[in-house]
């Protein structure tokens, strides 16, 4: 079976990003490097959070950007070193790996904490105890369809009970596997956004991991962002606007995924069943801050337009737009045009 499976572990992510990325910074930096009046834009990419990372900033030219990016390079070196379920140096992995309540960083134990929160606000439908059906499923490496006795068994983690404690992981049993797939990248995109709120001279910076992006800009109120066309990877579906100081994330079936016979198994599980969750091809989220945009994005496509939309009717931080199976716009209240 695995023979047919068709991995495309990086490259879709990366054009993504890519359009993400051109159509935010051609657009709202000018041109990128010249910056607007006496400020210059600088822009560095490292490959991290296995996708792609671009953080562009703006700032006065006696600005000291390469000590900032420095900064910024720890930072998310330090939440990628804490958060990786499959690096056995990683302190998530150690957690998972041991049956009792551990001692945890600081960053591990407040994603957690956050993790563990939004399982009850998304209805479920977020949850971050998937890490034994994610391993099951090995979409990292070949890809494999569960038989029924192995999904019933995986679900089982989904059910157990875990707690954080200050920097300590409470562990009934020695499941479940957590895993922060679902909200390390915009966890990490705000750690990166408080640096760099923090420095006065900065005038405009976006930031974007693997799609899960945050920006600001002094001087403008908001940036326009292209979306990917679901099912037509060199071609947008559209754009939205973004406000300055807000963030934005997508969740697709095609960001990682593999075919068996024909059917797609991609990466987005639904909790209720251990299966892809299949409502959906596409949904993007803008929200206030890049974890929840980071996590909605996720738990909306996994309910789908009609679940989701009234998940979030009341929501004022929270606008979404819904692709369907044909990766046209289906839903939402996030405008795209
Ligand atoms: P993202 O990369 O933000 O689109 O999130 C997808 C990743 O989140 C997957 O690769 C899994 O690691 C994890 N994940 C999948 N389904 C869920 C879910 N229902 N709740 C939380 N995390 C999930
Ligand atoms: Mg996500």
């Amino acid at each position: 079976m695995n023979k047919n499976a068709k991995r495309t572990p990086l490259r879709t992510t990366a054009i993504l990003v890519v359009i993400l990325f051109i159509v935010a910074v051609l657009i709202y930096f000018g041109g990128g490097y010249h910056g607007r009046g006496r400020e210059v834009s600088e822009r560095r990419t490292r490959v991290m959070f296995d996708t792609s990372v671009q953080i562009t900033i703006e700032a006065p030219k006696d600005f000291d950007f390469p000590a900032t990016f420095t900064k910024i390079w720890e930072e998310l070196s330090v939440c990628e070193a804490a958060f990786d379920a499959y690096d056995s140096n990683s302190a998530l992995f150690k957690l998972n790996n041991s049956d009792s309540s551990v001692v945890v960083p600081e960053r591990l134990a407040k994603a957690i904490s956050a993790g563990l929160a939004y399982r009850d606000s998304t209805t479920g439908a977020f949850n971050i105890k998937v890490g034994e059906l994610v391993k099951l499923w090995d979409f990292a490496g070949d890809g494999h369809v569960p038989t029924e006795t192995e999904l019933t068994d995986a679900l089982i983690g989904l059910r157990s009970l875990t707690a954080v404690h200050g920097d300590t992981v409470v562990k009934y049993m020695d499941r479940p596997i957590i895993d922060l797939g679902g909200l390390g990248k915009g966890f990490a995109a705000d750690a990166v956004g408080a640096i760099l709120d923090s420095i006065p001279q900065i005038t405009r910076y976006l930031i974007d991991l693997g799609g899960n992006i945050r920006a600001r800009d002094k001087k403008s109120k908001e940036f326009r962002i292209g979306v990917r066309h679901p099912r037509k990877p060199d071609e947008i579906a559209g754009s939205f606007i973004l406000p300055s100081g807000c963030a934005c994330a997508t969740a697709g079936d095609y960001q990682r995924y593999f075919e068996v016979n024909g059917v797609r198994y991609h990466h987005i599980l639904d909790p209720a069943t251990g299966r892809p969750a299949r409502n959906c091809s596409a949904v993007t989220v803008v929200a206030s801050n890049a974890l929840a945009a980071d996590i909605y994005s996720t738990a909306l496509f996994v309910l789908g337009p009609d679940k989701g939309m009234r998940l979030i009717k009341n929501r004022t931080d929270l606008k979404a737009a819904f692709f369907d199976d044909n990766g046209e716009y289906i839903d939402g209240n996030l405008k795209i045009e």
